[in-house]
């Protein structure tokens, strides 16, 4: 398994992820994401979107404002209940996860440890000019309260029939005692997450049904080693405070065996807090029975930059292609940043150039995501592009000028064929599917 160094210095070098506030020394638990890295996360929410989302007819997509009101943590039971288990050493003053520190002594210094304390991890802000206990508020710790707040609204434009569901992608904030390990455990992160309401009595079939598609979603659409995914049925002394089953998706992260993703029954907690603290009408007549109650909720939740680090650590690869030493990364077409790369053989031979601009825009109106690059040997060029994960490299060369083919060379094997460059469009997108 690779180094997470490694895919961290690799993630700088090639603009995937950069440090936060880099230049200033970083900030803790925060990651931009480079041209490249933008275009991995927004491959992956497309692909999530369209297998959650715009595929099915029982499934609403919302965009709820990150800023709430500190009554939905109140009623969510998040200003109470969020919080992580904290150690101080006493000899060098850092912090640590009281749960995540296997001895009672300091690991950094030896120093004893004081007192354990509840850390609440939600980010506090002040909305508007006066910083009053009026005005407090808070960043999302998770998406979806935004989705629980909205359930009237939902019902009362679109008329759902229960089962459905309301999805959502977007920022959520933690303050992580210790964050680390790359995109692992950050302050600032993205949620992909459902909120999936049945009748109380049906949410062992639902919640079957979305282990299965959450297993499809890793297996197609990322295409990740099953080998290295696992279900873990989290204990009852370990599961959030709303949940009555939790399955966690685990992957074998080069920093050890850690969740991916969670599955969690949220029974009609969230909804019947909101309906008691803010008066809304959150009660359903069935259609079927007559019968009156209060919908439950499965919770799919996955985290969007595990995703992409879990995909970065499956996809590495050395090997040793014409005697040397390369570093590819095998991505599936569906999320590779670059989906193929168009060269001139020589730079300074304008008929071979001007023939690779003409098949670069050609192929780029066709894909989008395709790069062009004249810059070095050929050997160095098809480098580059492993190293990002290119699949296919395609190359205009003087027999381009004679008969109209390309040569395309696949990113895994090296191996090249001459392609009609009337066909191109055609070869690569059989091979994108
Ligand atoms: P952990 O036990 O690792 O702290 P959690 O059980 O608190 O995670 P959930 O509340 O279930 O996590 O959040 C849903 C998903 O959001 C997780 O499965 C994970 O993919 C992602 N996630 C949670 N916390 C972080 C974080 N600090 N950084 C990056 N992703 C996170």
């Amino acid at each position: 398994m690779v180094a997470l160094e490694t895919i961290v210095s690799l993630c700088k070098r090639r603009g995937f992820i950069f440090p936060g506030s880099e230049i200033y020394g970083g900030l803790s638990g925060t990651w931009d994401y480079g041209p490249l890295g933008a275009a991995l996360k927004d491959n992956i929410k497309r692909l999530w979107w369209r297998r959650f989302v715009t595929s099915r007819d029982d499934m609403f997509g919302v965009d709820a404002a990150i800023l709430m009101r500190r009554e939905v943590w109140q009623a969510s039971g998040h200003t109470q209940d969020f919080s992580d288990p904290m150690v101080e050493c006493r000899r060098c003053k850092r912090l640590f996860r009281a749960d995540q520190t296997e001895v009672s002594k300091c690991p950094e210094c030896g120093g004893q440890f004081e007192e354990k304390k509840q850390f609440n991890m939600m980010f506090k802000t002040h909305a508007g000019a006066e910083e009053n206990p009026e005005s407090l508020s808070y960043l999302r710790p998770e998406t979806a309260q935004g989705m629980f707040v909205n359930f009237k609204n939902i019902i009362d434009s679109f008329h759902p029939r229960l089962p459905f569901g309301l999805a959502q992608i977007g920022k959520a904030f933690r303050n992580e005692i210790a964050p680390r390990d790359f995109l692992f455990r950050t302050r600032e992160f993205e949620q992909m997450e459902i909120e999936y309401f049945v009748r109380p009595g049906e949410w062992r079939e639902h919640f079957e049904r979305f282990r299965a598609e959450m297993n499809e979603w890793i297996a197609r659409d990322l295409g990740l080693d099953g080998a290295k995914v696992c279900e873990r049925e989290v204990p009852d002394d370990e599961r959030a405070h709303y949940s009555r089953r939790t399955i966690d998706f685990e992957f074998d992260f080069p920093i050890g065996r850690k969740e991916l993703y969670g599955l969690a029954y949220r029974t009609d907690f969230d909804l019947a807090r909101h309906s008691e603290r803010s008066g809304a009408d959150f009660g359903w007549r069935d259609e079927k029975t007559d019968e009156f109650f209060i919908p439950h909720c499965i919770e799919p939740s996955f985290g969007l930059d595990r995703t992409v680090l879990a995909l970065l650590c499956d996809a590495y690869r050395e090997d040793e292609m014409a005697g040397e030493k390369r570093v590819y990364l095998k991505f599936s077409p569906t999320v590779a940043p670059i989906k193929a790369a168009v060269f001139p053989l020589l730079k300074n031979k304008p008929p071979l150039v001007e023939k690779a601009r003409h098949v670069y825009g050609m192929l780029k109106g066709e894909f989008g995501d395709i790069m062009f690059d004249d810059d070095g040997n050929i050997g160095k060029r098809y480098r580059r592009q492993d190293e990002v994960g290119t699949p296919f490299c395609v190359t205009i060369d003087f027999e381009t000028l004679d008969n109209d083919t390309v040569t395309v060379r696949a990113r895994d094997s090296g191996k090249q064929e001459r392609v009609l460059q009337a066909d191109l469009i055609g070869f690569l997108r059989s091979r994108f599917k």
